[in-house]
């Protein structure tokens, strides 16, 4: 509807903010592709397989049962039993009921403990490149975000040394994603045990923990969830979860997070002030996915890991780029700063990550998200979330266009 009062003013705790670059691309490849180009979109960062059958039919037998009221603020007891029995089993964490909150997804889990606890000018440590959304949520809630550049070099891990520098009076959390969202690195207890000391020297700092990718991990790489790891950080540590990316349940919206009682009804006020309980239908659907068979994990995990191989290998031999192998999650994070400054055959030049992803799409028509999306410029994501076919596919036209840039 056009604003005939003009008027509309947005609030000033949206000015810095923006739609997410990641919906701006898929937005711009759907245009793209309804044009009639054939574009191959790796920028979503979305499962491609279906959610479980016995999922879908615990959310039919729910709806059978008259399970459509509002349920607890926190979450069903039958989902939060669900939820401190798969924490238990495979965290070696153990929460009680009032320990545990189920939302609308990670996404507002990660919400409700940063409106809960930021002040205005409170700082929060957050290691680059991250999922764009903790920034966002930080500054949204009045915080300022602490970015850490940890570079390729370093596995993309942030170490003891740049946490300790980082740290001020100020800061209330420390941000960490293992496997991270975008360049699929983990921590290992060798890389968290020197963090969390510096943590346990820092009362003041708290830590949020994000292992939504904890199940698609590779080469035996074992997950560790710091409050299990370390029990003296668990009085701190906020450890968040979800079912969208381990049983493809993206658009059921459900997460859920394990922490201490004072945060946790904290979190519950900002949850009854916005969007009450999560969907009584998915709450029932996801005790399916965390109680019921856990086998097929593997198999996607060995799927996803066939593609990661395929992806991180083609992008090392394509000239202008590399790629670290990553442990886990399922995008590869490319660098591409021997790219950027050269001229195009069309006569531009590409001077930045943006421009090449933009080239990308318009000249090779595949859809990639560019580091500085993730604050971290000179590199691109990809989330090889699709099948084999459609990756060697693109894969050859990255590799067309690379080798048109650079010359060879
Ligand atoms: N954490 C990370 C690292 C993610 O990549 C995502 C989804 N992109 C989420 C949390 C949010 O998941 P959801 O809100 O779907 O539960």
């Amino acid at each position: 509807m056009k604003d005939l009062s003009g008027t509309f003013r947005p609030a000033e705790r949206i000015a810095s903010l923006g739609v997410s670059e990641i919906l701006q691309i898929g937005a711009r490849a759907s245009a793209r592709k309804a044009a009639g180009h054939d574009v191959i979109t790796l920028g979503a960062g979305e499962p491609d397989f279906d959610t479980p059958d016995h999922v879908k039919q615990a959310a039919w037998d729910a709806m059978q049962a008259g399970e459509t009221k509002y349920t607890a603020l926190t979450g069903t007891t039958a989902l939060k039993d669900a939820i401190a029995r798969k924490f238990s089993r495979e965290n070696g964490i153990s929460y009680a009921s009032d320990e545990i909150i189920a939302c609308t997804g990670a996404k507002q889990v990660i919400y409700n403990a940063m409106m809960a606890t930021l002040d205005p000018g409170d700082e929060v440590i957050i290691p680059t490149p991250y999922w764009v959304t903790y920034s966002d949520i930080v500054e949204l809630c009045g915080g300022i975000p602490v970015l850490v550049r940890c570079e390729a070099d370093q596995g993309f891990r942030l170490t003891a040394d740049q946490l300790r520098r980082a740290i001020t009076d100020k800061t209330r959390w420390l941000m960490l994603n293992s496997p991270s969202n975008p360049s699929g690195a983990a921590y290992a207890a060798p890389d968290l045990c020197p963090l969390i000391d510096v943590l346990l020297e820092n009362p003041q700092v708290w830590l949020m923990v994000d292992d939504m990718y904890e199940h698609i991990l590779y080469d035996d790489f074992r997950h560790v969830t710091p409050a299990a790891l370390c029990p003296s950080i668990a009085p701190r540590t906020l450890t968040i979860n979800g079912v969208s990316k381990a049983f493809a349940m993206t658009g059921w919206r459900l997460g859920y997070a394990g922490g201490p009682a004072d945060l946790i009804s904290a979190m519950a006020i900002i949850q009854s002030q916005s969007t009450s309980c999560p969907s009584s239908i998915t709450q029932a659907a996801a005790i399916a996915a965390l109680d019921g068979p856990q086998d097929f994990l593997a198999d996607r995990r060995d799927s996803f890991c066939q593609r990661r191989d395929l992806v991180v290998n083609r992008l090392n031999d394509t000239p202008g780029l590399s790629c670290r192998r990553p442990e886990g999650a399922f995008y590869a994070f490319a660098e591409c700063n021997d790219l950027l400054g050269v001229q195009t055959p069309e006569g531009g030049v590409l001077t930045t990550d943006r421009a090449l992803c933009n080239w990308l799409l318009e000249t090779a028509d595949v859809a990639v998200i560019p580091g500085s999306a993730f604050g971290l410029p000179g590199y691109f994501r990809i989330s090889y979330a699709a099948s084999i076919e459609t990756l060697e596919t693109a894969l050859t036209r990255i590799e067309q266009a690379c080798r048109q840039l650079s010359g060879i």
